[in-house]
């Protein structure tokens, strides 16, 4: 969702508002009902605004040289287990999807891209190192490291992929599915 219809959203709530107040301001008498109204009104604009504010996540590397925003996150986490991904966040990855449309960067100064491989791409923070993004090439989506979001994130772990390049230091100890590759 882009920044014209997040705020579509959020200024369609407060208009709401607004419109109610001035009806109600309007009204030399009022009536119960005219009340009831209001308080529904402003109720709906209000909960508009907070849909609005549980639906988008903010997130950040450590530095602040990459900051963004996203809605439509799904609510599963899927952690992969392989050599690439082991080597680049140092330990296994966890990632959380959402389509890249649904990304607004509001610094990108430090993103860069390393090319992982033939079919997919690797967004960091060139000053930081924090390790973002996952993209595979020619796709609208875009895998976002869950670590940088802001808390809470209500998220869940969903899955377990490449279990068969797992390191050997540590078990696997949560009840999630894992799966042997992808
Ligand atoms: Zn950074």
């Amino acid at each position: 969702m882009d920044d014209a219809r997040r705020e579509g959203g959020r200024v369609a709530a407060l208009e709401t508002n607004a419109i109610s107040l001035s009806s109600w301001d309007e009204r030399e008498t009022s009536s119960i009902v005219d009340v009831n109204t209001w308080i529904t009104l402003t109720a709906n604009a209000y909960l508009t605004e907070q849909y609005w504010r549980r639906d988008m996540a903010k997130g950040s590397c450590d530095c602040g040289e990459v900051s963004f925003e996203v809605e439509g996150l799904g609510d599963a986490v899927t952690i992969c287990h392989c050599g690439q991904c082991r080597r680049t966040s140092g330990h296994h990855w966890a990632s959380i999807h959402a389509s890249f449309d649904n990304v607004v960067f509001t610094n990108e100064q430090g993103l860069t891209w390393y090319k992982s491989s033939a079919y997919a791409k690797r967004g960091f923070c060139k000053s930081c190192g924090s390790s973002l993004f996952y993209r595979m090439n020619d796709d609208d989506s875009i895998n976002i490291a869950p670590g940088c979001l802001d808390q809470p994130t209500g998220l869940t772990i969903g899955k377990h992929i490449f279990v068969k390049d797992k390191a050997d230091y540590y078990e696997i100890t949560d009840d999630a599915p894992q799966i042997e590759t992808y």
